[in-house]
């Protein structure tokens, strides 16, 4: 068997024992899941770990997050296939990859230049021509393009920042990690007037860095 056909052999385990096991059951995203070699978005002497049941250093302190919590947020979206999505913390662009494969237009926000630039160079790489890379504060999200049909956020604030509500469509959602020591998912629904909150599980990820 060669190196490609036995990552593709442990991404379907992963797919499998890890994500369907666990009740991820949305068809879009197991096929992401699938596809998107998760290999190639790990530092190279972690290539044997990429398929492993956890978040891995990607460098610059930040981390790639595990599988199950990709497939898990990227579901709660309900993505259709026509959304034009925002995402803070492109990091290693993993969940990015996922995200294009499912939405129609992406745009990825990431504070580290040197992340961003690295994820851009795999993603084009890679053939994605529907995402769009910038370099900055994500709390501030992306207003240009706004408003979106769905933001999926992959670091942790204090509390959900209020200029990502105001980018979001009437009818949109947002998955954001919320909390400090202890933090949980919080799925935003944006309402015509004011917004609801639904708390799902528990996680870790790394804090949504401030910036002044
Ligand atoms: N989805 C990524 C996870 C990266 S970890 C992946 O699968 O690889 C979270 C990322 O958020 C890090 O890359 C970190 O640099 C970035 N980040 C932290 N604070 C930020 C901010 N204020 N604005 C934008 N990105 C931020």
């Amino acid at each position: 068997m060669n190196q490609d056909s036995a990552y593709d052999r442990e991404r379907k385990d992963m797919v499998d024992f890890q994500i369907r096991r666990r009740g991820v059951s949305d068809r879009k995203v197991l096929k992401a899941m699938l596809k998107v070699p998760r290999h190639l978005f790990v530092p190279e002497q972690m290539r044997e770990l990429a398929y492993g049941d956890e978040p891995l250093p990607i460098g610059e302190g930040q981390t790639i997050s595990q599988p199950y919590i990709v497939a898990y947020m990227t579901e709660a979206l309900r993505l259709r296939g026509r959304e034009k999505m925002l995402e803070i913390g492109t990091g290693s662009g993993y969940q990015t990859a996922i995200l294009a494969e499912i939405a129609r237009e992406v745009y990825t926000v990431e504070l580290i230049p040197e992340l961003s630039a690295r994820a851009r160079g795999l993603l084009e790489k890679l053939g994605y021509r529907n995402i769009n890379f910038r370099v900055g504060d994500g709390t501030l999200g992306w207003p240009e393009h706004a408003p979106y049909d769905a933001i999926l956020v992959s670091a942790a604030p204090a509390s959900v920042p209020p200029a990502l509500i105001d980018q979001l469509k009437v009818g949109g959602k947002m998955i954001i990690p919320v909390g400090t020591d202890f933090q949980e998912l919080v799925l935003v629904t944006r309402k015509e007037s004011g917004w609801e909150e639904q708390r799902l599980i528990g996680v870790r990820f790394v804090p949504l860095i401030t910036v002044h």
